[in-house]
């Protein structure tokens, strides 16, 4: 009998070049999965890869951890007893420490339909099972990208090097750092290549369908609704008033555009 983690491979051929610097040192991650051999499959690689890894196998105790620790990644299974995945998730983004946590969903195939959801309900990224363990350490590593050495495999989406400016926010692309006035804010690789894109064309108005081809390039399980989620995290890390947002700016029934200031 095949055990589910023997399906697990740790040498996919579409791991990323130049990703050979381990993690970041200090950077915890939530690992949420109730197969056990799973969990600490996957908590065990981040760990080899400089992550600290919390490891719970239902919803209850995972919203408990993410509501009074502060994770940089969940790796959150979708089919799990009690509180399913996608509720977790939900919650989760509702309110506090875990509000803006990137989330890397892990489903079966036969669960496509729960995978577009989980995006719609502000998944960052997903990854079916089986998969392998080395994508899934590149994944963790791309949704908390911040370190000058690091690169998407596909580069970002604009004018690499050039430094944005949008009001007080400053978006350094060389650091992929980011700060409102003084304070630095950190924002997952996705928020920071839709605000850059964004900043970097000021005034320019760009639909829904066209961020989704720059920022989430040709990915399937998107959709429009993906690139709103975005921007509402965007908002509410750069924004004063993210309800009444004055740079980031809504075009009604087209998409988004940076204020032109
Ligand atoms: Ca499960």
């Amino acid at each position: 009998v095949k055990k589910p983690w023997q399906d697990l491979r740790s040498d996919d051929p579409g791991y990323p070049e130049g990703m050979a610097d381990a993690a970041e040192p200090g950077l915890r991650a939530l690992v949420v999965e109730d197969e056990r051999h799973i969990r600490e499959l996957v908590a065990l690689h981040l760990e080899l890869d400089g992550w600290k890894a919390v490891t719970v196998g239902d919803g209850e105790a995972a919203l408990k951890l993410a509501r009074e620790q502060p994770f940089d990644l969940v790796v959150l299974d979708l089919m799990l007893p009690g509180l399913d995945g996608l509720t977790v998730l939900r919650a989760l983004r509702r309110d506090g420490l875990g509000a803006d946590v990137p989330v890397l969903l892990l489903t079966a195939r036969r669960e496509e339909s729960d995978k577009v959801l989980g995006l719609e309900t502000g998944a960052d990224d997903y990854l079916t099972k089986p998969f392998g363990v080395r994508e899934l350490v590149a994944r963790a590593r791309a949704l908390t990208r911040r370190s000058r050495h690091s690169q998407r495999t596909d580069g970002p989406p604009v004018d690499a090097g050039r430094v944005a400016r949008l009001g007080n926010v400053t978006i350094d692309p060389a650091r992929r750092r980011v700060t409102v006035g003084d304070e630095a804010v950190e924002l997952t690789g996705r928020e920071f290549d839709l605000l850059y894109l964004l900043a970097t064309h000021p005034g320019i108005v760009f639909s829904r369908e066209a961020l989704l081809a720059r920022v989430w390039k040709g990915e399937t399980f998107v959709t429009e609704r993906n690139v709103d989620t975005l921007v509402k995290r965007i908002r509410r890390k750069i924004e004063r008033d993210p309800a009444e947002p004055t740079l980031v700016l809504t075009v009604w029934g087209t998409g988004y555009k940076a204020a032109d200031v």
